[in-house]
Order: structure tokens, then sequence, then C-alpha cells
């Protein structure tokens, strides 16, 4: 690597909306996409691409692109490669705003999504024929159930079909989903790849010209990009985070059978106690998992009463 600035060894914030020109032929250059170079804080930001390197490497991709949140990388991603009259095939249980997208602003564009139990390839493979565009989620939200990433993406791969997969619980830790086929990997990194509650911040890593349509299509006009300090706190999460997964990994298990065994818990919903194959690409466990009681526990007298933890979402 070289050294940034001044021997620095942490990347400066380049708190800067727009980068100047030395001379008119430079500029012409740049705007003819002869050379790249930051041209504006809403396209290229330094501390920006230094955090987009980083997850394209960890990801195994060759590059990436930061966004605002998770749902605005998810929403560039989708209408880059959707249009409408078009057709969406996504998993059951995805992330709820994401569904929210699907079902409220996707149909006034014309583009349906039909959902199907990802966790079965014969309905996934029932549904595929004449979608633009597979939605994976390995494990799903709430439910933690698993797909078999490599069939289906061999599946979509065989009709043209575009697929993408939201890694934010598995991050490339304990999942590189690109290994096994995927085109675009979506993280909301607001959660273990920042790390520390601290930014609400996306990231979508694919090949150079998934990302180049992307930026093309919607990235530069949706506007949701991602802010020089957000992205410079990333960096500083990203150094912890092969330390923090395997932590998370040890405190969820050990919860997790704590519950299983209780006579008062039905039900488990982690992937450890999954027998499906999707179950082989997972390399760990993150340490979000959720459980079902029987009817006998009051929920909210058992939420109040929780001693180590707060009551809040991610
Ligand atoms: C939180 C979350 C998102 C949305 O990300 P934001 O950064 O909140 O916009 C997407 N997918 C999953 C799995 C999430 O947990």
């Amino acid at each position: 690597d070289e050294p940034f600035p001044g021997g620095a060894v942490v990347p400066p914030i380049y708190q800067t909306s727009l980068f100047t020109f030395a001379n008119y032929a430079e500029m012409a250059e740049t705007f003819a996409g002869k050379r790249r170079q930051p041209i504006y804080s809403r396209g290229d930001n330094p501390t920006v691409m230094e955090f987009e390197a980083r997850v394209a490497a960890l990801e195994g991709a060759e590059a990436a692109r930061g966004f605002s949140s998770g749902m605005a990388a998810i929403s560039a991603t989708v209408l880059a490669f959707v249009g409408a009259g078009e057709r969406i095939v996504a998993v059951r249980n995805c992330y709820g705003d994401a569904y929210r997208l699907f079902e409220r602003l996707l149909p006034r564009l014309n583009i349906k999504v039909d959902y199907v139990d990802g966790s079965d390839p014969d309905a996934v493979a029932a549904a595929l024929p004449g979608a633009k565009l597979l939605y994976l989620e390995s494990p799903t939200s709430m439910m933690f159930e698993l797909q078999d990433i490599a069939h289906l993406t061999r599946l979509a791969k065989e009709q043209g079909i575009v697929t993408t997969i939201d890694n934010s619980w598995a991050t490339p830790v304990f999942q590189k989903p690109i290994t096994h086929g995927v085109d675009l990997v979506l993280h909301s990194a607001s959660k273990y790849l920042g790390g520390h509650s601290d930014t609400v911040a996306g990231v979508v890593a694919g090949s150079a010209a998934h990302i180049k349509h992307i930026n093309e299509q919607t990235y530069s006009y949706l506007g949701g990009k991602l802010s020089p300090f957000e992205a410079w706190l990333l960096l500083r999460g990203l150094r912890t985070l092969p330390l923090r997964l395997p932590h998370h990994m040890k405190s969820g298990l050990t919860i997790a059978e704590r519950l299983k065994a209780h006579a008062a818990v039905e039900r488990v919903n982690h992937p450890v106690y999954s027998n499906h194959p999707g179950k082989a690409t997972l390399a760990g466990y993150a340490g979000l998992f959720s459980f079902e009681v029987t009817d006998e526990i009051d929920i909210p007298v058992f939420v109040d009463s929780l001693k180590y933890f707060r009551i809040g979402v991610s």
C-alpha cells in the first residue's frame, strides 16, 4: 500500500465537496473518462474510495460502491437492473424495508416482485423464467432461513438473470457469496461492517462492469452517496471486523444453546440448528438470531424484565 499524504497511517477524511484541476486539459480528460480523478463528492471521494476498495477486497470483488444507507445500496442496485414491465424473484422474509420497497415503490414503476421459499431450489427454479433479477438474503431476516447460494445462482446464470444477495448478517468474514457465483453483494454497513452503532451506511460489491452499470444508471442521480466522515468510521470498524465476528459467534451460540434448553422456548431460529445445504457456505455464525416462546410467556413482561439487553433495532 502507498502511504497516505504526509505519511499518515490512517486514511485522512477528505471533507471536501469538490476537487479542482491543475489545468483545462486535465479537466477535459477527466470528464471524458480518460483518467479517474475525484471531481465532486456525490461521485468519487478518496476516503469513500478507500472504504470501497477494502470491502471489494474482503468480498473478493473487483469493485464496490458505498452508499448513505443499506437501503440506498439496495434501491440503487435493484433499480439499476430492473425497469418497467420487468420482474424480480425475491426470497420471502427478506429485510423488512427491502420488502416495503418492493411492495410500495416498485409497483408504481410497473416492476413486479414474486416471493419464493429460498430454501427450496425447485420453487426458485419455477419462478425464475422471464425474471431480470434474483434477490437473495441468506440467512433471511427474522426467520434465518438458508439458501443454497451456489445452486440458485447457477439456475439464474443459465437464464442470464442477475443475482444479488444481502450479506449483512454473515459479513465477508463468514460468507463470501461471489466465490459461489453471486453477481452483487449488498450490505447494511450500519451493522457488523461499521460495528460501533454510530453510522448508517451501505455498500454493494461486484464486478467492475456491474458497479459501472450502477454508477451510470442510478448512483449519481438518486444521490444516496456515502459521506467521507462515515466512510472514515467504517474504515476504523473494518480493522476489527475479523476480531469481532468470532466473539459475536461465541456469545450468540452460548445464548442460543441456553434458550434451546429452556422449557418456555418453543423454537430457536439460528442457522446452527439448520441442516439445509445452504449452511455449507457459512464459515461461522454472526450473533443475531430469533426465538419463539410458548403461550404461557407474556412477551411484554418478559422484554421489560431483561437486565442485559436494551430494547431497539439493529
Ligand atoms: C439493517 C438492514 C438493512 C438496511 O440497512 P440500513 O443501513 O438500515 O438502510 C438491510 N438488510 C439487512 C439484513 C439489515 O439488517
